[in-house]
Formats: structure tokens, C-alpha cells, sequence
């Protein structure tokens, strides 16, 4: 068991296989609804090609994590919720130009040296794709399961058939699958519009007997709250997208906790 994950319950990586998806979006709304249901939650930004989540959480560049001990962050906490990214430790301009091990090392140093204390779940926002590096983080990585994000857009879809793969390959549980942007909600008179069609995620989870645990509108309301810095969930807390994600972080929360307390067989006895 890695030091930095020791106290938490769950580590559960979000991820997908293309990019824009709105898997960062996803990740930070679904982790701060889980703190709003009373867990204790973590969010780590291992989206080292593009780290967002200090744009999204809303820290500005250059606040950089404590560091005890000499080589041990701290989380930064905001919303409610502990997170860690490479963001904090480089400034916003930098480009990353990782190689894959090179990625890998940093990533897996990155989890290992944050003092995450006692959480309920860890969600990890993993950089898109499905190569060397997600390959290995998702080995390396004691993962009690993942969440995959997609747009119900073929292109996207055959993406997130290739995640679904890869974390089988490695036994990773797929605990539910987010379809993003299917509708349209008009911000004008309120109408719902499946732009894309909407079916298209139900039926890649019911192929791989999986859940869709939220289906969230593409809405213009979610763009701007996320560019200011401030997660749905908490800009319109009452909303019927904050709803939406509350409820999959419940259901999301109940399949993890059902896993780890199998039923007990029962023996019967006859004379
Ligand atoms: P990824 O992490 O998959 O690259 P992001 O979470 O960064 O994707 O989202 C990409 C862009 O789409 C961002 O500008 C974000 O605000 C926007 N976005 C994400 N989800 C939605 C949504 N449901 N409705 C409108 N815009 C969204």
C-alpha cells in the first residue's frame, strides 16, 4: 500500500478515453456533491498534460501546497474538499512535455508524497486516453474502481469503450459511467434538446453492464460557474444539475461500500 493513500477508503479514477469530454468538470462537481452528502472527500488532478482543477476549484496561480517533513505536501483545501495537482506546482504557462515514464514517476510520486489524512474516497481526474501512463497509474494505483466520462457522440463513445477495456484488462470495476452533454437545456426558455442523441451512452453501459449514474445537460450555466472558478453543485446548490450529481455521488458511495461488505454466505444445516 502507497503511503499517501494509506488512511483513505476508496481511490476511484475518473477517466476517458478523449479529451474535453468535461471529465475535469465532472470529477470536481462529483467530489465536492460527495462533501456535501458528510464524506470526506479528495480530489487529486492527475491530468498532468493539462492540469485544471486550480482554474476550476478557483486557486489562483501560484498558491503552491505546504510542504511538512521536507518532501510531504498537504492538500489545498477549498469547497469542502482536499486537492492536490500538478497545477499547484508548476505555473499555469508552463507547458507539459512529459514522456511516458517520466509521467508515470511524477504522477505516482506526486500520490505517494500527499499527506491525504482520513477520506472516504480519493477521486483521481486522470489524463485522458488510454496509453502507458493511464495504463500504469491504474496498475499502480490500489483503485477500488472507475468512473468513465464520455459525450454521446460516436467519436467520443469509441474512446470510452477503449477506458472500459483497459480497466479490465487490469480488473479495475467500472462503478458507473457519466454521460456529458447530451441535452441541450436552452438558458432562454429552459427546453431540453438531445443535440448528439442521447442513447448512446446507455447502451455502450448496458453492453458492459454498467451504470449510467448521471446524465448531465450541456448548459451554458455549468461553462460559466466552471470558468469562474466555482463547481455547479455550489454556484446553483438547489439546481437540478447540483440534483443531478448528488445523487450519483450516493449512488456512487453506496456501490463502493456495498463492495467492500460482501454478504456473508449463509450455511444452512439439516439434520
Ligand atoms: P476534460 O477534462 O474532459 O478535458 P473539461 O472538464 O476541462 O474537460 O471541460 C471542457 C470544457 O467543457 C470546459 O470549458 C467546461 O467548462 C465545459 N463543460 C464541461 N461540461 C459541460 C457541460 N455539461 N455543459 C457545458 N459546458 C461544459
Amino acid at each position: 500500500m502507497t503511503q499517501g493513500v494509506g488512511n483513505v477508503k476508496h481511490v476511484v479514477a475518473v477517466a476517458s478515453g478523449k479529451g474535453g469530454v468535461g471529465k475535469s468538470t465532472v470529477s470536481l462537481n462529483l467530489a465536492v456533491a460527495a462533501a456535501q452528502l458528510g464524506y470526506r472527500v479528495g480530489l487529486l488532478d492527475a491530468d498532468i498534460y493539462g492540469p485544471s482543477q486550480a482554474r476550476l476549484l478557483g486557486i489562483e496561480d501560484g498558491v503552491m501546497p505546504d510542504v511538512v517533513d521536507e518532501k510531504i505536501f498537504l492538500p489545498i483545501e477549498a469547497h469542502g474538499i482536499s486537492a492536490m495537482s500538478m497545477a499547484f506546482l508548476t505555473r499555469e504557462k508552463t507547458a507539459m512535455v512529459w514522456r511516458g515514464p517520466m509521467a508515470s514517476g511524477a504522477l505516482q510520486q506526486m500520490i505517494e508524497s500527499t499527506r491525504w489524512g482520513e477520506l472516504d474516497i480519493l477521486l483521481v481526474d486522470m489524463p485522458p486516453g488510454t496509453g502507458d501512463i493511464q495504463l500504469t497509474l491504474s496498475q499502480r494505483t490500489r483503485l477500488s474502481g472507475a468512473v468513465v466520462v464520455t459525450t454521446p457522440q460516436d467519436i467520443a463513445l469509441i474512446d470510452a469503450r477503449r477506458a472500459i477495456e483497459m480497466f479490465q484488462k487490469v480488473s479495475v470495476p467500472i462503478l458507473g459511467m457519466v454521460q456529458n452533454m447530451a441535452t441541450h437545456v436552452c438558458s432562454n426558455c429552459g427546453h431540453e434538446d438531445p443535440v448528439f442523441g442521447s442513447e448512446g451512452g446507455d447502451s455502450l453501459a448496458k453492453e458492459y453492464n454498467a451504470e449510467v449514474i448521471a446524465d448531465i445537460p450541456l448548459s451554458r450555466q455549468i461553462r460559466e460557474t466552471s470558468d469562474a472558478g466555482l463547481p455547479i453543485v455550489l454556484a446553483d446548490k438547489e439546481g437540478v444539475v447540483a440534483g443531478i450529481y448528488r445523487e450519483a455521488a450516493q449512488t456512487l458511495m453506496k456501490t463502493l461500500n456495498d463492495a467492500q461488505t460482501p454478504t456473508a454466505p449463509t450455511i444452512s444445516m439439516t439434520e
